[in-house]
């Protein structure tokens, strides 16, 4: 296969009839087609009828069953197309640009030194570049932070995303309502979205309030950042350390600091926080990213806790920072849907959710390839509450597809994992979006 001659142009084979639905019926087939929804069937097909899938099973079958066109994909494993469960693309341009730093908050400071020097039209270039490089490493969907939802409407995703508006307001001039309020007008005109309150240290107990009230009234996503560093520990179990002391001199109260873990503080124990109601309610909401900072405290408050919400593990982020191991069986075994995501390219190489794979598979081997593959489809498509039509290929869900190709090795799952390369050939939506040529 010719890697050069790679197209990067979005090829809609489908058109798109009046009333928003597609016309086309097609059949694609691959040496093996990887469904997760059962064992991988040799020989596989899967008819697709506009943006869906209508049928699956093994070519001969498929092929008496349904009408339309056959692509042939050969020597490959056909598989669903990877979803990313935490990314920030505004700092796509930022690749290489910030060397591991001593602390977490000198990464803070580094970042926003050279978030200083750009420029609206870098950040929608950064973004647009995010875009292809995700698509040509086979995500077919991603839950995107971005700081500046004004941008939105200049940039033209080529997979499915939902859009997070990221809120920061430890300076911010406007109440916490006005900020929401000012985010969901640039959000509103995109489908879908949610709101994402950065983390406990940049975001007020108002704005975390507000967030939750907006979740449960307009039924969106909720994401943050929470537990992320050993600094952000010690600002509130503590009152002390780089954290605390940045954050203080910036201005930020700190009467919420020397008490509490962070998840203490998002759970809402003891009882008296007033944290509790605003989040308490819209828990399964939250796709809450990181988690590698946790006390005994934290996981007996987990067991207790009724409802739970989604964690997103970024390994190669994790690595870059040095965080302490993430309990990965921990917090399985308690429950938690465990998804992965690559977070941005200030603190990670690629946007290839394969790489983000055996970065995991290498920290933790004795976890099946299958499951793996999970974390990066069924998993996030949970998370986003898209677990119907999203993350396997089933009849009635999604077309969104992907296809690696077929190596020596005997397991499906560990050939999948071991892509280090662009995908061979993608659709989203019904549309094939990405080839490469032979
Ligand atoms: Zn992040």
């Amino acid at each position: 296969m010719d890697h050069s001659a790679q197209r990067h142009g979005y090829k809609a084979y489908l058109t798109p009839v009046r009333d928003g639905r597609y016309s086309s019926k097609m059949i694609i087939r691959a040496r093996i087609v990887v469904t997760i929804d059962g064992a991988p069937i040799e020989n596989g097909s899967v008819a697709v009828s506009g943006n869906r899938i209508v049928d699956v099973g093994r070519f001969d079958d498929i092929k008496t069953r349904n009408a339309g066109d056959t692509v042939d994909l050969g020597e490959q494993l056909l598989l669903p197309g990877l979803i990313n469960a935490h990314c920030h693309l505004d700092y796509t341009c930022l690749r290489g640009k910030i060397p591991p730093q001593k602390s977490f908050t000198d990464w803070i400071q580094a970042i926003n030194a050279a978030k200083a020097k750009l420029s609206p039209k870098d950040y929608v270039a950064s973004i647009n570049e995010g875009f292809e490089e995700a698509k040509r490493f086979g995500t077919t969907a991603i839950a995107n932070l971005t700081a500046f939802p004004e941008l939105i409407s200049q940039v033209q995703s080529p997979i499915r995303t939902w859009w997070f508006a990221e809120l920061i307001d430890i300076r911010a001039l406007e109440s916490a309502n006005e900020l929401v309020d000012a985010a969901i007008e640039s959000l509103g005109r995109t489908a879908p979205w949610g709101l994402a309150p950065h983390a406990l240290f940049t975001a007020s107990k108002d704005l975390f309030r507000r967030c939750g009230e907006i979740a449960q009234r307009e039924h969106i996503l909720l994401t943050t950042h929470l537990a992320e560093s050993r600094e952000e520990m010690e600002m509130f179990r503590d009152g002390a350390g780089p954290l605390y002391e940045f954050i203080k001199s910036i201005g930020r109260p700190t009467n919420d600091c020397g008490n509490e873990t962070p998840l203490g503080l998002f759970v809402g124990a003891p009882p008296s926080t007033s944290l509790r109601t605003g989040l308490g309610r819209a828990l399964p909401r939250w796709i809450v990213a990181h988690l590698n900072e946790l006390t005994e405290s934290d996981f007996d408050l987990l067991e207790r806790s009724n409802s739970k919400f989604h964690v997103v593990h970024c390994p190669r982020s994790h690595k870059y920072f040095g965080h302490s191991p993430f309990t990965f069986e921990r917090l399985r075994s308690l429950g938690f849907n465990i998804c992965l995501g690559t977070d941005s390219l200030a603190s990670n190489e690629s946007l290839s959710l394969f790489d983000e794979m055996r970065a995991f598979q290498k920290n933790f081997p004795q976890v099946s390839p299958e499951e793996i593959l999970r974390m990066a489809t069924v998993n996030p498509a949970r998370a986003l509450r898209y677990e119907n039509p999203l993350g396997q290929i089933r009849p009635g869900f999604g077309a969104d597809l992907v296809a690696v190709p077929c190596s020596t090795s005997t397991d499906e799952f560990e050939q999948i994992i071991a892509c280090d390369a662009a995908v061979s050939w993608s659709m989203v939506n019904g549309n094939i979006n990405w080839m490469l040529e032979e």
